[in-house]
């Protein structure tokens, strides 16, 4: 007799953003162009995501990281501030860059 293995179907759900801690530098260029202050300082000195809801996904944290430390599951914005400041008013906004 010979047995199979079962299959095992897992679901991963990633947060729609979060930070790298490996890349991030802990400059704060996120923090600083992010229309809700979104990304904190943790007590390493590294930035992350604690409220991942408020995320408008207007990836001007994302665009701006040097250290390209921000993983972002779908890019909504343009990553421009005139684009996140208006998604900071309207998260349906899409009216920037044409
Ligand atoms: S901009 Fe990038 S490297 Fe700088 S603190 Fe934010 S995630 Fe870290
Ligand atoms: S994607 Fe936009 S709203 Fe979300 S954390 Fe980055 S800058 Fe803030």
């Amino acid at each position: 007799m010979v047995l199979k293995p079962a299959s095992i179907n897992i679901t991963i759900s990633l947060p729609k953003i979060s930070i790298d801690q490996e890349l991030c530098t802990g400059c704060g260029i996120c923090a600083e162009v992010c229309p809700f202050g979104i990304p904190q300082s943790t007590d390493n000195g590294k930035f992350k995501i604690y409220d991942v809801d408020r995320c408008t996904e207007c990836s001007a944290c994302q665009r701006n990281c040097p250290a390209m430390a921000v993983l972002l599951q779908e890019r909504k914005g343009c990553g421009c501030l005139w684009d996140a400041r208006a998604r900071s008013k309207n998260p349906q906004s899409n009216n920037c860059c044409g």
